[in-house]
């Protein structure tokens, strides 16, 4: 095996994680040999299979903290997750008796910064469950060439981990509708993907959630029977919906008398990211004053709060994020 040939099979391996490959080579080709232990190639592809690149494995595994508490908004989504992925591993004996069937996997599809990843993250802290973590791109880059082989490791993770919810954020850039046909990397890493769907059973312990904001890009055969069937809209607060994501986001700060329903009428159209956008330089507009008031001596923090008229003037400087929506 040439060393070039090494390298190109090891995106995203740090010097810790090639010398792990060469310790594991090492020990196969000891343990096979009868005279002096050689490296053969076999030994290294081997060890190439049995040694992932760390920065995949500890990046990803969280056990997340995240309550459905902590989501504005969001009912109808919150309630079809608790049914779909919660409720089967949660009470599988109820589905049993009624003989009814729980999704393999579920599809989040709205803009950006509404929410998905918490819902996901919800639903894995309810559960007690790992959280393992894959964005699409990131994987495609990482792994370039053999991303199925990166979806192959982080399912056998999760089962290792279960119970446990796999998330794949941006999931249409893992299996987007049109093939890039040049590589046929993605209709490798697609069918992979099918492979490890297909394989999980039946209210089994590892959930799946995938999230995108372009579902018309999504390979269409990912989203059958079976697969990632059941799809979840997870859409721009409305303003009951903005008001709750408010008081959340405002929970635990020191605040003078907020109307967040105030709040919530100047911000049509903002995401649950471009709100705790709003309360971040909110409270940086407050930390100003009272600096201000204070001649820069903050020794005392205890007349500081964030006032009604902070979080208006930090929603003057914004702008919603997503346009066109709202
Ligand atoms: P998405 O996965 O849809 O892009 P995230 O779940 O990552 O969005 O949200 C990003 C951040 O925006 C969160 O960490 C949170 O601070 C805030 N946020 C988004 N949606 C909500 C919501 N519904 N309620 C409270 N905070 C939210």
């Amino acid at each position: 095996m040439s060393l070039d040939a090494v390298a190109d099979r090891t995106h995203g391996y740090t010097g810790a994680d090639l010398t792990a490959v060469l310790v594991d080579a090492a020990t196969r080709a000891a343990g096979s040999a009868a005279g002096p232990p050689v490296i053969r190639q076999r030994d290294l592809e081997a060890a190439l299979d049995a040694v992932g690149p760390s920065t995949l494995r500890d990046a990803s595994v969280q056990t997340p903290t995240t309550t459905y508490q902590d989501i504005g908004g969001l009912d109808r989504a919150k309630r079809e997750v608790v049914r779909t992925v919660e409720w089967p591993q949660r009470y599988p004996a109820l589905f049993e008796r009624l003989d009814a069937a729980a999704p393999t996997g579920v599809l989040l599809h709205g803009p950006p910064g509404t929410g998905k990843t918490m819902l996901a993250k919800a639903v894995a802290a309810s559960t007690d469950a790992n959280f393992l973590s894959v964005d699409g791109p990131e994987l495609m880059n990482r792994y370039v060439g053999e991303s199925e082989r990166g979806v192959r490791d982080l399912f056998e993770r999760a089962r290792r981990l279960a119970p446990a919810v796999v998330f794949l954020d941006e999931v249409d850039s893992l299996a987007p509708a049109r093939h890039d046909t040049d590589t046929g990397a993605s209709e490798r890493v697609v069918s992979q993907l099918l492979t490890e769907l297909d394989g999980l059973s039946p209210r089994g312990s590892v959930a799946v959630l995938a999230a995108t904001n372009r579902r018309e890009s999504v390979d269409p055969a990912l989203l059958r029977p079976g697969r990632i069937e059941t799809q979840v809209a997870v859409p721009i607060p409305d303003q009951d919906a903005r008001a709750a994501i408010f008081e959340v986001q405002l929970d635990g700060v020191a605040t003078g008398r907020i109307d967040t329903t105030a709040l919530a009428a100047a911000t049509t159209g903002y995401t649950g990211s471009d709100i705790a956008g709003v309360v971040r330089e909110g409270a940086l507009l407050a930390m100003e004053d009272h600096l201000r008031e204070t001649e820069f001596d903050a020794t005392d923090a205890s007349g500081l709060v964030v006032t009604q008229r902070h979080l208006r003037r930090a929603i003057e400087t914004t702008a919603p994020s997503v346009d066109g929506a709202g």
